[in-house]
């Protein structure tokens, strides 16, 4: 008979919620390079305007910090064998930020580096990441374009954008502590292709195409936006979800309806105006009005956003 699973203890629980009670709960401004190779245009335009708020579990997050205490671990074994790495950037004294023109899509490299005993004339963008072990066996058999191909757009768009012909991709096997480490070559038309890909999904006044429309397929199982997009749910109330608002030039936002520039904060609280993006509602529109629209939903009963009739 297999052994019954061990309560979480008392200590163990409280640990998991002091995580929980850390997190940011927060969204991303910009769209990340970390995102624009999945698979799923959707899913990145969903997170790109906030359709769903990452509520991720206490072990989650700590498993996530485990990825983030990891760099600095990465940062020291490279400076070890003579590397020169900078792990930020000099004029800022902050994490390398890289942006495209609009300034709504990049992200943040890891460190930048040269004097790899493979290479030592040239410099490389750095990208760390740990690994499960199956995951990084297949890294090991396949690399890193084959089995993670949303970390090889990330590094090459991070080439792009900070004009950098190479990258250093330093992976670890969380189970073993082995170390994969791979060169990677700019590719121009991949850079500018993923580019193009970002800017389409930042225009898109709606959701582009869903990957699948069967909410069992195995991508949808897993995406954090599956209940907006297959299960009807509505995202909150602010202004990347609302029909009046769309990106302006330098990472901006503004306001049709008002006219104005939106300010971070003022994007995150939205107003009472707002209305949803109709994409966003899983219903038939039937009437607009002067600040609502009405929708005929699929149990039949009508829906009115914006002001009461
Ligand atoms: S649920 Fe599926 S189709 Fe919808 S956004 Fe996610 S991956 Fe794409
Ligand atoms: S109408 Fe209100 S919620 Fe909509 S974009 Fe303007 S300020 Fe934001």
């Amino acid at each position: 008979m297999a052994p019954l699973p061990q309560p979480v203890t008392a200590t163990v629980a409280a640990i998991y919620a002091a995580y929980e009670a850390a997190a940011e709960t927060g969204f991303r401004d910009h769209l990340g390079a970390s995102l624009i190779g999945g698979e799923c245009p959707r899913a990145i335009w969903y997170s790109w305007r906030w359709a769903t708020r990452a509520r991720h579990t206490g072990r989650l997050l700590r498993l996530f910090d485990t990825g983030n205490l990891a760099e600095a671990r990465f940062v020291a074994d490279l400076r070890r064998v003579g590397v020169t790495v900078m792990d930020v950037d000099p004029a800022t004294g902050r994490q390398w930020n890289v942006r495209d023109a609009s300034g709504h899509f990049g992200g943040s490299m890891d460190a930048v580096a040269i004097g790899f005993p493979e290479a030592p004339k040239a410099w490389h963008v750095c990208e760390f990441k740990t690994h499960s072990a199956k995951s990084f066996a297949a890294l090991k058999s396949q690399g890193v374009e084959a089995s993670k191909p949303q970390h090889f757009a990330q590094m090459q768009v991070y080439m792009h954008l900070a004009d950098i012909p190479r990258a250093f991709y330093l992976a670890v096997n969380k189970d073993t502590d082995e170390l994969h480490g791979e060169r990677v070559r700019r590719d121009p038309e991949v850079g500018m292709r993923l580019l193009a890909r970002a800017e389409r999904i930042i225009a898109a006044p709606s959701p582009p195409e869903r990957i699948s429309a069967d909410p069992a397929w195995w991508q949808c199982r897993f995406c954090d936006h599956a209940e907006a997009c297959h299960g009807g749910a509505r995202p909150e109330r602010h202004c990347r979800s609302c029909l009046h608002a769309s990106p302006a030039a330098y990472g901006g936002w503004s306001c049709q309806r008002h006219l104005h520039a939106l300010s971070r904060r003022q994007q995150g609280e939205g107003c009472a105006a707002h209305l949803f993006i109709p994409a966003l509602v899983q219903g038939e529109q039937e009437d607009a009005g002067e600040d609502w629209v009405s929708y005929r939903l699929p149990d039949g009963t009508e829906w009115r956003d914006g002001v009461p009739a």
